[in-house]
């Protein structure tokens, strides 16, 4: 019987098509019975395919957007520390 850490541990294969037929087998009897991995895998495959469709974003584009974000948000709570003391 499958675990629910097996299962995500065999979860991104079972994405990617590369599970035998019995381990399938095995996984989807899981998922039958295990909300919680249904979700999982569910939103495992969103994701998968939100990175898939992602336009080729050259790096270092990607790299300055993230360190935007950080410092926004780095500022942001810097300022709600700042009206905490008050
Ligand atoms: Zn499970």
């Amino acid at each position: 019987m499958l675990t629910c850490r097996d299962l995500v541990a065999q979860s991104s294969d079972l994405l990617d098509g590369e599970l035998s037929f019995k381990q399938r087998l095995a996984v989807r009897t899981h998922l039958a019975m295990c909300f919680r991995c249904r979700r999982f895998v569910r939103q495992l495959r969103v994701s998968q395919r939100v990175i898939k469709h992602m336009p080729d974003t050259p790096m270092p584009d990607l790299e300055r957007l993230l360190k935007t974000m950080l410092e926004q948000r780095t500022a942001q709570s810097s300022e709600k520390g700042q009206q905490d003391k008050h």
